[in-house]
């Protein structure tokens, strides 16, 4: 490639990329600076971002008070390790989030991806019963699900998604099942719950939207079943937020919606304002209180180098100040509508399968998905940063965007799905 940075062409021959296939793939694009919604290209485009680097930076991109958040305190102190020591953006971000979350949801385990946040929260399931005197191995799982890449993760992930048949043998055997959507199936969930509860530690489930699975939406009444179902058997609850945190379905959290108290809830991405790694484990008083004890061997022995880190956590407070100062579900609510609008007209695109809006999530499914990959460079010829992936075109902007940034974005998917 000509008129491509040093950098860009010395690093490609070095770097691994996410879930590409390195011989076929066209080459990434490289970015070079962003700002609000709009990220540069070395060669100076600009592209409008409809996807908010996976939905992490809610308040766009290079917010001046995030910012000036991380810089004072990157000068006063970047990090300091988490064991023996702690830091007042980790502490007050702890008891904020500890405000935040419904009931008693109280217990901060601060860690740097959402993969490892939901790793903790397995392993916080899995000891709370051993710590209790029961030994219990498996999770229960959703066909659909997605909570991560590490291998603990992978292990309550849709099996077919996440590849598992490459990995048999390596992966624990965990307990899949389709998410309840009617109240027949969650009493035949509950009685399967009942039937397994002496060796499930916990149910995990994404709450009210599939992403990975390609945006698969599912009412709040499925969650409070499965509340009610954990309750019956004596199981913990775990939901993780990482997606859906923070406004994404409109309301602060998922579970707003539905109005119940998970056991652990997992949050990242959106968390930081999309300006640093940063995840968090929070877990209900009776999770905690089971490994509070004299004996050293019931605590929870977990520690990831980087945990509490101060820079994320200066970044995570700032966007929480922001999310305090203006009411988001407004914002998401006007987006909804428009998403809602401007995206109806693709209904009648031929190899359209189905249109779907929750909260600030919008969705084109495709009849026909083997093309998918092909319609990334399209977009970027219109001048939107849109990656389709499984059978859909997905939005998940910046919850700051602007009317008219956001109708480029629509059209441009009524556009390149018109060719
Ligand atoms: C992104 C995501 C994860 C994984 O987070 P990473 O930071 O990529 O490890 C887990 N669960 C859900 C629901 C997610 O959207």
């Amino acid at each position: 490639m000509t008129g491509t940075p040093d950098w860009f062409r010395e690093g490609a021959e070095h770097i691994w990329l996410p879930y590409t296939q390195m011989k076929t793939a066209p080459a990434p694009l490289p970015a070079v600076k962003t700002e609000g919604v709009r990220i540069t290209l070395a060669d100076g485009r600009e592209l409008i971002d409809g996807i908010a680097s996976w939905w992490a930076a809610a308040h766009g991109y290079n917010h001046p008070h995030i910012l000036q958040a991380v810089k004072s305190q990157l000068e006063t102190m970047p990090h300091v390790m988490f064991g023996g020591l702690v830091n007042e953006p980790a502490l007050k971000l702890s008891t904020r989030l500890a405000a935040m979350l419904p009931g008693d949801l109280n217990r901060c385990f601060i860690a740097e991806s959402g993969s490892v946040s939901v790793e903790v929260a397995m392993k916080m399931a899995a000891q709370y019963y051993l710590n209790r005197g029961e030994r219990r191995s498996k999770f229960v799982h959703f066909r659909g699900g997605y909570h991560g890449d590490t291998l603990g993760t992978m292990s309550v992930c849709d099996p077919d998604e996440g590849m598992h048949g490459h990995f048999k043998g390596l992966l624990k055997e965990n307990l899949l099942a389709n998410l309840p959507r009617t109240e027949a199936e969650a009493a035949a969930f509950t009685d399967f719950l009942i039937a397994n509860k002496d060796d499930v530690a916990a149910v995990i489930t994404e709450p009210l939207v599939q992403g990975a699975a390609g945006m698969v939406f599912h009412g709040p009444e499925t969650l409070r079943w499965l509340r009610e179902a954990c309750d019956a058997a004596d199981v913990l609850l775990i939901v993780d937020e990482i997606f859906t945190g923070f406004y994404r379905t409109g309301t602060q959290f998922a579970i707003t919606q539905a109005g119940i108290v998970p056991d652990i809830v997992t949050l990242s991405k959106a968390l930081s304002g999309g300006v640093s790694p940063l995840s968090v484990a929070v877990a209900r008083d009776a999770v905690f209180d089971a490994f509070y004890d004299d004996d050293p061997l019931k605590a929870l022995m977990h520690g990831p180098t980087y945990m509490g880190h101060a820079l994320g956590c200066a970044a995570a407070n700032a966007s929480l100040d922001l999310f305090e100062r203006e009411d988001y579900g407004v914002r998401v609510t006007a987006i909804s509508d428009q998403l809602a609008t401007e995206l109806a007209p693709c209904r009648s695109l031929p190899n359209v399968k189905d249109v779907r809006v929750k909260g600030a999530i919008g969705v084109v499914q495709l009849e026909d998905a083997s093309a998918i990959q092909a319609l990334r460079a399209k977009f970027v010829e219109v001048g939107v940063w849109i990656r389709p992936f499984h059978d859909i075109v997905y939005l998940t902007p910046s919850l700051t965007i602007g009317a008219d940034d956001l109708s480029f974005l629509t059209n441009a998917i009524h556009k390149v799905l018109s060719i």
